[in-house]
C-alpha cells in the first residue's frame, strides 16, 4: 500500500506572501512535494508563463471545464475564475506526493468539504500597511487592481479561523521556517507513519 500525499491548502489576501513562501519552500524542487498549477481567467502578468503559473484559458474555456466536472474547486475571486483541476491534484497525491494549492478562502471551503484531512494554513501580513507596501512593491499590478486586492483583503482574512495553522509573514525566513515545520510535523502524523513504517512495525512487534 502507498501513503497518499498531504494536500495543503495555503491562503492569504493577496500580497501577504503566500507565493513567496510556497516557491522557497518548493525551490529545490523536491521530488514528493508539488505546488498545484490552477486554471485562470485572468491575463498573465510579465514573466508568467502558461503551464508554469497558471493555465491561462479564456472565461469560454473555463465554463466547459466547469461542465464536464473538470475542477476540484473553482471560485471568482477579483472578477476572474480561479479552478484547480481534478485529475492532475488526485493522480499526484496518489504517487504519494504532498500537493500545494494556493488558492482563496472560498475554494478552501469547498476543498475542506470533500477532503476533511486536508490541511488549512492561512497567511497574514503583518499590518495592513505592509500589505499595501507589498502589493505596490511586487510592482506587478496597476493602480486599479491594487486598489480592488486591498479592499478584498479584508474580506479574505476574516476567514482565518477557518484553517488549521496561522503564519503571521512579518519576517520572511521565519515565516518560512514556520512553514517548512507545519509540512514536516504533518508527514510524522501517525496515519501516515504506519503506511511508511509498515514492515519495520511488523518487525519490531513480532512475537
Ligand atoms: P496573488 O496570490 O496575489 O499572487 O494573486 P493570484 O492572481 O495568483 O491569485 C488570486 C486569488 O485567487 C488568490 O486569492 C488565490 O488564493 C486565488 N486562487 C488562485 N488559484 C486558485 C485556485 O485554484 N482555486 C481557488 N479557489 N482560488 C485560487
Ligand atoms: P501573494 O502570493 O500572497 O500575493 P507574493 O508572494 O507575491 O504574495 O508577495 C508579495 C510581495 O511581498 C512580493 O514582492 C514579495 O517579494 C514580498 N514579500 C513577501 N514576503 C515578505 C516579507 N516577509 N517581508 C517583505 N516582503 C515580502
Ligand atoms: P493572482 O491573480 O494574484 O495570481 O491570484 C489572486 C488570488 O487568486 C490569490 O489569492 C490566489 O490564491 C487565488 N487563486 C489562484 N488560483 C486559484 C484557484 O485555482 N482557485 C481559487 N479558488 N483561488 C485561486
Amino acid at each position: 500500500m502507498t501513503r497518499r500525499g498531504n494536500l495543503f491548502i495555503v491562503s492569504a489576501p493577496s500580497g501577504a506572501g503566500k507565493s513567496s513562501l510556497i516557491n522557497a519552500l518548493l525551490q529545490d524542487q523536491p521530488a514528493d512535494m508539488q505546488v498545484s498549477v490552477s486554471h485562470t481567467t485572468r491575463a498573465p502578468r510579465p514573466g508568467e508563463e502558461n503551464g508554469v503559473h497558471y493555465h491561462f484559458v479564456s472565461k469560454d474555456e473555463f465554463k466547459t471545464l466547469i461542465d464536464q466536472n473538470a475542477f476540484f474547486e473553482w471560485a471568482e475571486v477579483f472578477d476572474n475564475f480561479y479552478g484547480t483541476s481534478r485529475l492532475t491534484i488526485e493522480q499526484t497525491l496518489d504517487r504519494g506526493i504532498d500537493v500545494f494549492l494556493d488558492i482563496d478562502w472560498q475554494g478552501a471551503r469547498q476543498v475542506k468539504a470533500v477532503m476533511p484531512e486536508s490541511i488549512g494554513i492561512f497567511i497574514l501580513p503583518p499590518s495592513r500597511k505592509e500589505l499595501e507596501r507589498r502589493l505596490n512593491s511586487r510592482g506587478q499590478d496597476s493602480e486599479t487592481i491594487i486598489a480592488r486586492r486591498m479592499a478584498d483583503a479584508v474580506d479574505e482574512m476574516s476567514h482565518y479561523d477557518e484553517y488549521d495553522y496561522l503564519i503571521v509573514n512579518n519576517d520572511f525566513d521565519t515565516a518560512l521556517n514556520e512553514f517548512s515545520t507545519i509540512v514536516k510535523a504533518n508527514r510524522l502524523h501517525l496515519a501516515g507513519q504506519r503506511i511508511t513504517h509498515n514492515d519495520m512495525l511488523d518487525d519490531l512487534l513480532a512475537d
